[in-house]
C-alpha cells in the first residue's frame, strides 16, 4: 500500500521559491570582487535575477542536463547564476580557480561545459585556458559593462547577459534525481573525478547539514560562508541560508583576517565556516589588534583537522562555539560534526576540548563504519582503526562518466555498498569518529590539495635523483606544506636549487616544496612503495624555512 501524501519532488528550485515566499526581504550582502565595496540585495531580488539567468541560458539553447561552469568567488551574482542554472535542470559545475590552468582546462573539457561564468580576478586564467577549451561557447564575466576587463577572449558582462530578460521562468518539473551540481575532486593519482550531485541529494543534504547538532541555523542568524562555493557547495551553506532565511554575507575575493573581521562585526555575523588556515589569519589579526568578535556565536571548521590552538582561541578566549566538521566532496560534503553529547557535558573542560578535537559523529542520513583490509567491520571501541566507509542519500554512488569504477555498474562502491573515504579512523562507543591517518598522502595546504605523488614523479626526473618522496610538514599558516625528500644517485650531488629549478613550470607555483632534504636512503615498505609513515616519523620535528616567516 502506498502512502497518500503529495508528490513533491525534492528539487533545489523549491529552496529559492521558499526564500522568496517566506523571507523576500532578508538581505544578501556581498563584498564586490571589483572594488571591495559592500553591496546589498535580497532573496527576492536574487530570485528574480536567477530567473533572468535561466531565460538568458535558454536563449543560448541551454537545456536540462547541460553543464554550466563557474570560476568564481562567493558573491550574489554567483548565487544567481547558481540557482538560475540548477533550477532549470542544467548542471552547475563549480571549478576551483586555485588549480593549475591545464587542470582547469582538462576539467572543463571533461565536463563539456557550454558556458563559463567567471570573476574578473580570473581573467588571466580564462585567457590562458580559452584556446584549450573544446565546448565552451560563451564567456560571461560576473560584472557590469563598466568593469569589464580588456581581454583577448570575447567576453560578455553578466549584467548585459541578463539585461532585458523576463523575471518569469518555469523552474523544476523534472525528476528529483536529475543532476544538479558537479564538483571535481583532485585525487592523489590519475585525473580528477567529477562528483555529480542530484537535486534530491542536495536538498536532503542541506536539511541534514542544518540539524541542530550540525550548523543549526535559523532566520535570526547572519551567515558568512568563507568556504567557497567551489568547495562542495560551500558546505551546503548556499542552500541552507535561503532555506532557513538566514541573512547571507558573501565575502567575495577578500579572505584575509582584517577583511573577515570587518564583515563579522559590520554585518553582525553569528555563524561562519571555513578551513583552519582562514581562522589562523583571523586569530592572528585579533591578537595583534586586541580585538574580539562581538556577535559571532558558532564557527564551523573543517577540510582538515582543527589545530588545538584554534579551537582553544575561539572557545576559551572569545566564547565562540567551534563545530569541528569532517567530510568530503563525495559526501556533499558533511560527514560528521564534533558537537558534544550529554555524556561530555558531565566531564571537565579539558575532556571536552579533547572530545572536540575528534572529527565527531554523523548527522541523520550518514552512516559510517570502519573495516579492515578484507572489508570486515572492526570494533567501534575508540582504539582499533581501519578504513572509514560511509553511505547515505547524499554520498556519491559513481563518478561522472564512471571514472574510477569499482564494479560493472560503474559504481565507485565497495562490495558492501559503502563508499571508501580513503581516510583511516577510529570510532568510539559513543559513535564519535577520529581520523588517525589518510590512506592517501595528499598534502593539505590552506584547504587545498597538493598531490605528493605528482611532485615526486616530476622530481624523479631531475638530474642526480635516485628516489623522491614528498610529505606534508606542519606549517603555522597553511596547516601543511610540502617537504621534498631526495635520495641522490650514487656519486651525484643534486642541490635544493637544482631540483626546485627543474620543478619550476612543471607544477603549480604554490605546490613548490618549501624545502628539500637529502637522505642516503628513502625507506620502502613491503610492497616496494615508499614508506611515508617512517618518513613522517623521521621528519616529525622538521622546521621548514617558511615556518619562521609565518610565525
Ligand atoms: P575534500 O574532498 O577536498 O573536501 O577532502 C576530503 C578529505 O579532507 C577527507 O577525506 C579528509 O582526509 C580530509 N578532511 C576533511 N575534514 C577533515 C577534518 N575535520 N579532519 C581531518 N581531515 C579532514
Amino acid at each position: 500500500m502506498l502512502g497518500l501524501m503529495q508528490n513533491w519532488p525534492l528539487t533545489v528550485d523549491r529552496i529559492l521559491e521558499h526564500a522568496n515566499n517566506a523571507f523576500p526581504h532578508r538581505e544578501v550582502v556581498t563584498r564586490a570582487v571589483e572594488d571591495g565595496q559592500l553591496r546589498t540585495t535580497t532573496y527576492a531580488a536574487v530570485y528574480r535575477r536567477a530567473k533572468q539567468v535561466t531565460n538568458a541560458l535558454r536563449e543560448r539553447s541551454v537545456t536540462v542536463g547541460d553543464r554550466i561552469a563557474t570560476l568564481a568567488w562567493n558573491t550574489d551574482r554567483h548565487l544567481e547564476a547558481w540557482y538560475g542554472t540548477m533550477c532549470m535542470g542544467a548542471v552547475l559545475h563549480t571549478v576551483n580557480p586555485r588549480l593549475f590552468p591545464e587542470q582547469i582546462a582538462w576539467i572543463i573539457n571533461h565536463a563539456e561545459d557550454k558556458i563559463l561564468f567567471f570573476d574578473t580576478t580570473f581573467t588571466q586564467i580564462v585567457e590562458k585556458i580559452a584556446p584549450l577549451l573544446k565546448t565552451v561557447q560563451l564567456y560571461v564575466a560576473l560584472t557590469d559593462r563598466e568593469h569589464l576587463p580588456q581581454s583577448s577572449v570575447p567576453i560578455v558582462a553578466y549584467e548585459d547577459f541578463i539585461a532585458g530578460q523576463s523575471e518569469e521562468a518555469q523552474w523544476g518539473g523534472f525528476d528529483e534525481n536529475t543532476a544538479c551540481g558537479l564538483c571535481y575532486t583532485s585525487g592523489t593519482t590519475g585525473d580528477p573525478k567529477g562528483v555529480l550531485y542530484s537535486h534530491r541529494s542536495n536538498v536532503i543534504h542541506a536539511m541534514a547539514a542544518n540539524q541542530t547538532d550540525v550548523f543549526g541555523c535559523g532566520a535570526k542568524d547572519v551567515v558568512l560562508p568563507i568556504v567557497p562555493m567551489f568547495h562542495a557547495n560551500a558546505w551546503a551553506i548556499a542552500f541552507v541560508a535561503p532555506m532557513c532565511g538566514s541573512k547571507l554575507v558573501m565575502p567575495g575575493a577578500k579572505l584575509d583576517g582584517p577583511s573577515v573581521y570587518e564583515l563579522l562585526e559590520g554585518q553582525k555575523v553569528t555563524f561562519t565556516a571555513a578551513v583552519p588556515t582562514v581562522w589562523q589569519g583571523l586569530l592572528g589579526f585579533l591578537r595583534e589588534n586586541n580585538s574580539k568578535p562581538t556577535t559571532l556565536k558558532r564557527v564551523a571548521i573543517g577540510g582538515s583537522a582543527i589545530p588545538e590552538t584554534v579551537l582553544r582561541a575561539f572557545e576559551e578566549d572569545y566564547g565562540v562555539e567551534v563545530i569541528h566538521a569532517w567530510g568530503m566532496t563525495e559526501m556533499s560534503p558533511i560527514g560528521t560534526t564534533g558537537k558534544l553529547l550529554p555524556d561530555h557535558y558531565e566531564q571537565d573542560h579539558e575532556s571536552q576540548i579533547k572530545a572536540k578535537m575528534k572529527q565527531g559523529r554523523t548527522p541523520f542520513t550518514v552512516e559510517m563504519k570502519i573495516v579492515d583490509d578484507d572489508g570486515k567491520r572492526i570494533a567501534h571501541d575508540g582504539k582499533a582503526f581501519g578504513r572509514l566507509l560511509v553511505r547515505g542519500p547524499s554520498v556519491a554512488r559513481a563518478y561522472f562518466k564512471n571514472a574510477g569504477a569499482k564494479n560493472e555498474r560503474g559504481e565507485c562502491l565497495e562490495t558492501c555498498g559503502y563508499f571508501d573515504t580513503g581516510d583511516v579512523a577510529t570510532i568510539d562507543p559513543l559513535g564519535i569518529m577520529q581520523i588517525t591517518d589518510r590512506a592517501k598522502d595528499v598534502i593539505k595546504s590552506g584547504g587545498e590539495w597538493i598531490s605528493s605523488i605528482d611532485i615526486e614523479n616530476f622530481a624523479m626526473g631531475a638530474e642526480g635523483v635516485a628516489n623522491a618522496a614528498v610529505i606534508g610538514v606542519a606549517h603555522p599558516k597553511w596547516d601543511e606544506r610540502p617537504l621534498l625528500i631526495i635520495q641522490p644517485k650514487p656519486g651525484a650531488s643534486p642541490t635544493k636549487e637544482s631540483v626546485l629549478k627543474f620543478l619550476d613550470g612543471k607544477i603549480a607555483k604554490w605546490w613548490t616544496p618549501d624545502d628539500v632534504a637529502f637522505v642516503e636512503l628513502i625507506p620502502l615498505g613491503a610492497t616496494g612503495k615508499i614508506n611515508k609513515l617512517a618518513l613522517r616519523e623521521q621528519f616529525k620535528d622538521y622546521k621548514l624555512p617558511t615556518t619562521k616567516a609565518a610565525e
